[in-house]
């Protein structure tokens, strides 16, 4: 990643953006190296829809002390491919996204401003350090600086990093609800068909038993021709580097893939389908990010979900509290008070999930995942192990039960 300011806008700017900006607006705006005390220029290049190679940002001068790039602690991060060789500055730290994007009102507010340059801590006080993509925030967030820093994106609430971020994973009656930047690894052997006005993304992460994908659709309907070629073109230039990697993984002997440790990942503001669980939706270029990146570990945030049981669920609960309260009233001197442990009715706990196994490079085009049978509920072995007379009561609560229903 290569990054520089925006000095019309004082918004940071990933260079892989460059090429979906206007020829004309990159031709004619100074970008500077984002740390105040640096500033030096830095030099947009491959820009052009022509280019092959994706956009970025140059230095060519020195940057001056006191810039992050000299700082140890930004030295050994994992996402630093490019840095070197374009000699760009970390990942500064952003506290705003911004939806809405007009560089031309931006650049009308900025005659007015006065900028302090002494103190880069008062400096960001004053003026926060804003982004219209996500990506230079994405390169933060896996930097890992410090992802409890605060990211606002009005009008939405203000919160750290890491409660921003959501890995994708299904959890039995737990649904996503609120915006937020989700991502997650993809099955890298499926393309974008580049005239489409919504792109289907299909994640690796699965629904238990069902094998239902999460997945992203990204609404494309109001993009012009040349942000679909640049989405279309970013996403394949990721996604054959993740397949020639996936492939290599292939072991002739064993017949089988070794473990992937890098996955075609995408990171995106989006939000929550209303209705179906494992959907959710986005709808602008710069809001999503397709990298083909290390694995990025889940820091088990649960600020984005809430609890949800099934109506199946409820109707079951509902139908065996009615047989119980019924017993209760009318057999409780006949019926052993075993098998009115109302445990014995509800139905079997869902099992604690396990820890979810890494996603594995999938195999050859995917067929059809086949539906796999839900696991039958286990007998409840604790009674009979452990007690073995109450059986005899729980046949006669049984009865008791029958005996009511023949009346
Ligand atoms: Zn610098």
């Amino acid at each position: 990643m290569t990054v520089a300011k925006d000095s019309s806008t004082d918004d940071i700017v990933h260079g892989n953006d460059l090429r979906g900006m206007d020829d004309f607006y990159v031709r004619t705006t100074e970008f500077l190296c984002p740390y105040l005390k640096c500033r030096i220029k830095a030099t947009p290049c491959s820009y052009r829809s022509e280019n092959v190679n994706q956009s970025y940002f140059k230095y060519t001068g020195e940057h001056k002390l006191g810039c992050g790039i000299h700082d140890a602690k930004n030295r050994n991060r994992n996402n630093a491919n490019d840095e070197k060789t374009h000699n760009s500055p970390p990942a500064p730290f952003i506290s705003i996204l911004r939806l809405e994007n007009d560089e031309r009102i931006h650049r009308e507010k900025k005659d007015n401003r006065t900028r302090k340059v002494n103190d880069e801590e008062d400096v960001v006080r004053e003026h926060p350090v804003s982004s219209s993509s996500i990506k230079p925030i994405v390169d933060y967030y896996l930097s890992g600086v410090n992802n409890n820093e605060f990211l606002s994106i009005p009008p939405y609430e203000k919160r750290t990093y890491n409660e921003t971020f959501q890995k994708l994973k299904y959890k039995p009656d737990v649904k996503y609800c609120k915006p937020a930047i989700y991502f997650g690894a993809l099955q890298s052997n499926l393309t974008l068909d580049p005239n489409a006005d919504e792109y289907e993304i299909v994640f690796l992460a699965r629904k238990k038993g069902t094998k239902e994908a999460f997945r992203l659709k990204v609404d494309a309907s109001s993009w012009n021709s040349s942000q679909k070629d640049v989405f279309v073109k970013e996403y394949e230039k990721q996604r054959e580097k993740a397949e020639r990697y996936r492939k290599s993984l292939f072991d002739k002997k064993t017949k089988s893939y070794k473990k992937a440790n890098k996955f075609l990942t995408v990171f995106f503001f989006g939000f929550p389908d209303d209705k179906e669980p494992l959907l959710l939706h986005s709808n602008h270029f710069k809001l999503v990010y397709v990298s083909f990146i290390d694995d990025v570990k889940d820091t088990f945030n649960t600020s984005n979900e809430m609890s949800v049981i099934s109506k199946t669920d409820l109707y079951e609960l509902t139908a065996n509290e009615t047989n119980i309260s019924e017993v209760e009233v009318n057999d409780v001197s006949y019926v052993d008070s075993d098998c009115l442990n109302s445990a014995s009715f509800l139905p079997e706990p869902e099992p604690e999930p396990e820890p979810e196994p890494e996603p594995e490079p999938e195999p050859e085009p995917e067929p059809e995942p086949e539906p796999e049978p839900e696991p039958e509920p286990e007998p409840e072995p604790e009674h009979e192990a452990e007690e073995p007379k109450s059986r005899g009561g729980f046949l006669n609560g049984l009865k008791a039960i029958i005996e009511k229903f023949r009346r």
